[in-house]
């Protein structure tokens, strides 16, 4: 059986990066599928761990051929996740993060009814402009733009599988662990999970 495959998003400036970060920490069965971009890679990044970093006309090249389980342009840059990347995981019954904006999670929605939608969300929007506000390097324009986006972005949480404020860090990643764990207890999982025990109490749908 394939691992449950589950989206992650929020606006930027909600700590989905350092969140998702701490969670495989906390938990390396957990995998997080790597998407393709055509932006340039920040100082840190690496080709193949943070991003496959593409070029446009290769991007659209796969797109064409359908090599795309969703993708979108964000901030001007293409952004998709391969379904080649995707079954790679799954095969290895890994519960998979794809880590989205809301375009792209609208799609895999659409695509794979399986898939659960998690939102993390800032506790207020007065505390989300604070925290764009914060980081100083950014001009007054950027930030705007930034918020601009987290707005539209929310609007979108209203479709999502489960909500997480981020007020307390500690406590938005034990929810978050919480959905996953959660997950691994439904019957069909567990199941799957213990075979034998399955057989010996007749678990399995008659
Ligand atoms: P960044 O460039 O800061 O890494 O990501 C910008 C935005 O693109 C974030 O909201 C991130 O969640 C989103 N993103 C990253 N990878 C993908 C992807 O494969 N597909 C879609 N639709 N969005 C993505």
């Amino acid at each position: 059986m394939s691992g449950q495959l589950f989206i992650i998003s929020a606006p930027s400036g909600c700590g989905k990066t350092s969140l998702i970060r701490a969670l495989r920490q906390r938990r390396a069965d957990i995998a997080l599928c790597v998407s393709h971009t055509t932006r340039a890679p920040r100082e840190g990044e690496i080709d193949g761990l943070h991003y496959h970093f593409t070029h446009n006309s290769t991007f659209e090249a796969l797109l064409a051929q359908d090599g795309f389980l969703e993708h979108a342009q964000v901030f001007g840059h293409y952004y998709g996740t391969s379904h080649d990347a995707v079954a790679a995981l799954s095969a290895q019954g890994q519960d998979v993060v794809l880590e989205l904006d809301w375009q792209g999670a609208l799609q895999v929605k659409q695509r794979r009814q399986d898939a659960l939608w998690i939102f993390i969300i800032p506790p207020s929007l007065a505390e989300l402009e604070s925290r764009l506000r914060g980081r100083a390097s950014d001009t007054d324009a950027v930030i705007a733009r930034r918020l601009e986006g987290a707005r539209r972005e929310l609007a979108a949480a209203r479709d999502a599988d489960f909500l997480v404020v981020n007020d307390d860090f500690d406590l938005a990643l034990q929810q978050l662990e919480a959905i996953f764990l959660c997950q691994r207890q439904r019957r069909a999982r567990v199941i799957d999970a213990h075979p034998t025990l399955a057989d010996d109490y007749a678990l399995r749908p008659a």
